[in-house]
């Protein structure tokens, strides 16, 4: 998905994928169902923001199949010409596209994590992937984006979230209470998960806003004496 974004991103009019015949993977990954859901739910993602889906199509074929591959790719070019510049078609000026599609890049472990289990349905039916993910569930989806927060009252400096976020978005050591940096979280729920339960102290927080960090001189952790 990022690829796919990312080449939209640089200016990319179309992006074409081929992928081998659907059941005919000499391997057990099945790739090319992932890859053919991946584009369903782009394609999602891309009307959201107002880019049309037809500048991305997933295809099929064998390593035989030359003719058809250049036929594909050829119809392909010829359709993406008619839609002319990406940006051009949609009335979106370069600067915004940039700006949503970052906006979509930023968030997608947040989204590969929503939506793991329909990600990893391999369907019979190559059809069954047009409507796999509604138009409504996308909006939800990126209307709905939770955010972290470590609870100063409950954190107890452990560090557990800070080694497993994979964006070094939580300052913190030993026995100073831990600060989620909101600009680099990519909220990918790791720390809340992470977070030993006794403790409870990751928050996920939907349509509030997020308290502010408490001052550096305040981040000192005071331990409660046991009740004797
Ligand atoms: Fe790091 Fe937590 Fe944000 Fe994931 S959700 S990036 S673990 S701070």
């Amino acid at each position: 998905m990022g690829f796919v974004l990312r080449a939209f991103y640089n200016g990319s009019d179309g992006v074409f994928i081929g992928g081998c015949r659907l059941g005919e993977c000499n391997y057990t990954t099945q790739g090319n169902y992932h890859a053919l859901n991946m584009v369903s739910l782009c394609k999602r993602l891309m009307e959201h923001i107002g880019i049309d889906p037809d500048r991305l199509r997933i295809e099929f074929m064998s390593s035989a199949e030359g003719i058809r591959f250049a036929r594909l790719v050829t119809d392909f070019i010829k359709d993406i010409k008619e839609l002319g510049p990406i940006g051009e078609r949609e009335g979106i000026t370069r600067e915004e596209l940039k700006r949503r599609i970052q906006e979509v890049i930023r968030l997608i472990p947040y989204i590969k994590v929503s939506k793991k289990d329909k990600l990893s349905l391999i369907l019979e039916n190559k059809d069954e992937y047009e409507n796999l993910y509604t138009k409504e569930e996308i909006e939800q989806l990126l209307t709905e984006i939770p955010s972290y927060y470590i609870d100063p009252e409950k954190c107890q400096a452990c560090g557990i979230c800070r080694r497993r976020c994979p964006v070094d978005a939580i300052s913190g050591e030993k026995k100073k209470i831990h600060v989620i940096d909101q600009d680099k979280c990519i909220k990918c729920g790791t720390c809340f998960e992470a977070c030993p339960s006794r403790f409870a102290a990751v928050q996920r927080i939907v349509g509030e806003p997020v308290p502010p960090p408490i001052p550096e001189e305040q981040r000192v952790l005071q331990r409660k004496k046991a009740a004797r």
